[in-house]
């Protein structure tokens, strides 16, 4: 089974997505990527679905990356009684230590730091900003505050004070729990919530050691002063629009949304953009036109990855969701116009073998008119360098380790299969002829791409570059 698009489909587990036929659903419409979200749930819940996930990956005979994303220093406020109660523009609301189930005047804010640092004329953003509370006074036990606009607050909404530098560290005690957790559950990748700093990522990177990849959330303004520094240090990097648009301005994120991809594409590490994406399929069938063009945009701009939260998790049309962003990539990917973006953005090669090595591959590729490229890789070095240079045909990465096989299928292009140990040239080939075929690839007669790193295993060594002629 191989899909017809490039760009890969994150999609958001949650309680409307916890059943295998629901997950295989969500699979076979396209999610290569399913993203468990450690803001919610148990660790229960998340194995569950984990043991799901690994089911549909034997059954489809497909590797699938699970990505467990760590809440990280994000504050939230507590539960209420009735789940949630609406407030109205001038109420007085109060955020306190008691962990009652709140009500329509008060609810638990269990971040004491946070009361040591707020003060009267700041602002506190609930759920995305959809409410603010306009703080009056605050005394250490409880934050007096006025409600700026009506809206709902319901359990464990998230909190951003844009106003107030918080003196919490990067990982939180629960984001290490929640780490080992899903280290030893078998995520694939780590995606760190909140980095400010490549100093945070260099931090998760001790305690992950090599176990995952980590992917770094870029939703703090401050990252964007450390923009390069921190892409550098990372194994991939998340356009996390919820919280990024609630502490910056809206208008401004469409542009730092660019400027993130376009450095993500230079330095060639996976960009998956997210948040809202189809929004309004939580509720309806089909999107907006507005959502179906940003989901467009973010592909003709590049993007390995897009994703899907809450349209997933608990919406009432996750396979619906996961279907439309197929539909528009597969689209955008047609465009002649997306092959023009895609050379308009081209970013020159560094002067290393690799990037040497798979330069030639796009040119030999597109010249030839090859039916795919194909990468042999142990680490996975060698299909990430490809994918950047964004080659006109698919790239068939094939790799002994299922760990590799499995974090690649967040990029760009990228479909890994899993083989034997290869020991020479032409047993490469071979597998590579054979491969392309069974895998849907490519016919008796095409041509192939191969390139790979010799000796054989050594990361970072691609220095091969062959063309084959498949043979049936
Ligand atoms: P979250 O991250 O859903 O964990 O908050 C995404 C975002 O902030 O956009
Ligand atoms: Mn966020």
């Amino acid at each position: 089974m191989r899909r017809q698009r490039q760009a890969k489909i994150v999609a958001t587990l949650g309680p409307a997505s916890a059943t295998p036929e629901m997950i295989r659903a969500l699979f076979e419409a396209g999610a290569d990527v399913f993203r468990f979200n450690f803001s919610h749930g148990s660790h229960a819940d998340h194995h569950a679905r984990y043991q799901i996930v690994r089911r549909v990956e034997q059954e489809v005979g497909r590797p699938i990356a699970v990505l467990a994303d760590l809440q990280g220093p994000k504050l939230r406020i507590g539960q209420f009684a009735q789940g949630r109660v609406s407030v109205e523009a001038g109420q007085a609301f109060v955020l306190d230590h008691d962990a009652t189930p709140g009500d329509a005047h008060r609810v638990c804010l269990p971040h004491p730091e946070l009361f040591e640092v707020i003060g009267p004329g700041q602002s506190l953003l609930i759920d995305d900003g959809k409410v603010r509370l306009q703080v009056e006074s605050s005394d250490g036990a409880r934050i007096l505050t006025r409600v700026v606009n009506s809206g709902v607050l319901s359990d464990r909404k998230g909190v951003n004070v844009p106003d107030a530098v918080l003196p919490i560290p990067a990982l939180t005690a629960k984001d290490r729990r929640d780490l080992d957790f899903a280290l030893d559950m078998g995520a694939d990748w780590i995606a760190l919530s909140f980095v400010q700093r490549p100093e945070d990522v260099k931090e998760a990177r001790t305690l992950v050691a090599g176990r995952a990849a980590i992917l770094s959330k870029l939703e703090k303004p401050a990252a964007l002063d450390r923009l390069e520094e921190i892409i550098d240090v990372s194994d991939a990097i998340m356009v996390a629009r919820g919280d990024l648009g609630v502490e910056l301005p809206p208008e401004c994120v469409p542009g730092t949304q660019k400027r993130i991809l376009r450095t993500c594409r230079q330095q060639g590490k996976p960009i998956v953009i997210a948040t809202q994406m189809l929004e309004s399929m939580i509720g309806a069938p089909v999107p907006t036109r507005a959502e179906v063009s940003d989901v467009a945009s973010a592909i003709y701009d590049g993007s390995d990855a897009v994703m899907l939260s809450a349209e997933s998790a608990h919406g009432d049309y996750p396979v619906q969701a996961v279907t439309m962003m197929d539909r528009v990539i597969t689209e955008v990917e047609r465009d002649p116009l997306y092959r023009t973006l895609m050379q308009a953005q081209y970013a020159a090669p560094q002067r290393n073998r690799p990037d040497a090595i798979c330069a030639a591959l796009r040119d030999v590729t597109g010249i030839l008119g090859a039916s795919a490229t194909v990468t042999y890789t142990s680490s996975g070095h060698t299909s990430l360098r490809a994918a950047r240079e964004r080659p006109s045909a698919p790239i068939l990465c094939i790799t002994p380790q299922l760990t590799t096989a499995r974090r690649l299928a967040l990029v760009w292009g990228v479909h890994s299969t899993i083989s034997e140990q290869m020991h020479d040239e032409s047993q490469l080939v071979g597998a590579a002829c054979q491969a392309a075929v069974r895998e849907g690839f490519a016919r008796k007669g095409d041509q192939i791409a191969i390139t790979a790193g010799m000796p054989f295993g050594q990361p970072g060594s691609t220095n091969l570059l062959r063309v084959a002629e498949v043979w049936g």
